[in-house]
């Protein structure tokens, strides 16, 4: 059992795949700014985060269906934290913009700059909750 993130999301100018998961987040793709935004989407990565690693001591599940842009997206940002937390040298932000420069996009190039700032509003929030 694990936390899925169903949300699904696409530009209604040019149709391009990303999460606005702020008031201040513009399409990645055309910079088209939209109304709609995922209030909980930060909230709900990080208890399915959170979830993951009590049950399992890792961020990235073993098996993941995905059933969702939030799915794909989540996979994405798992991999990335327990990537993070095998190295101790780099600060966060640059360890995952390093990260996700090496990470293959295919087609979907555009969504990295999305998926950076989704990650480190993730860690901003579980990294938050660690020191209390
Ligand atoms: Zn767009």
């Amino acid at each position: 059992m694990s936390f899925h993130i169903m949300y699904d999301h696409q530009c209604k100018n040019c149709e391009a795949y990303y999460i606005p998961y702020d008031e201040d987040v513009v399409c990645p793709n055309c910079g088209a700014h939209e109304e709609e935004v995922a209030d909980n989407i930060v909230s709900t990565l990080v208890s399915s985060a959170n979830y993951q690693k009590k049950m399992f001591g890792i961020y990235t599940p073993i098996a993941w269906w995905i059933g969702s842009l939030g799915d794909h997206i989540a996979l994405l940002i798992f991999q990335c934290l327990d990537a993070y937390e095998a190295q101790a040298e780099k600060n966060f932000t640059e360890f995952a913009q390093i990260y996700f420069d090496k990470a293959k996009w295919g087609n979907q190039l555009y969504m990295k700059s999305n998926v950076y700032g989704l990650t480190c509003k993730v860690f901003e929030v579980l990294d938050s909750k660690k020191s209390v």
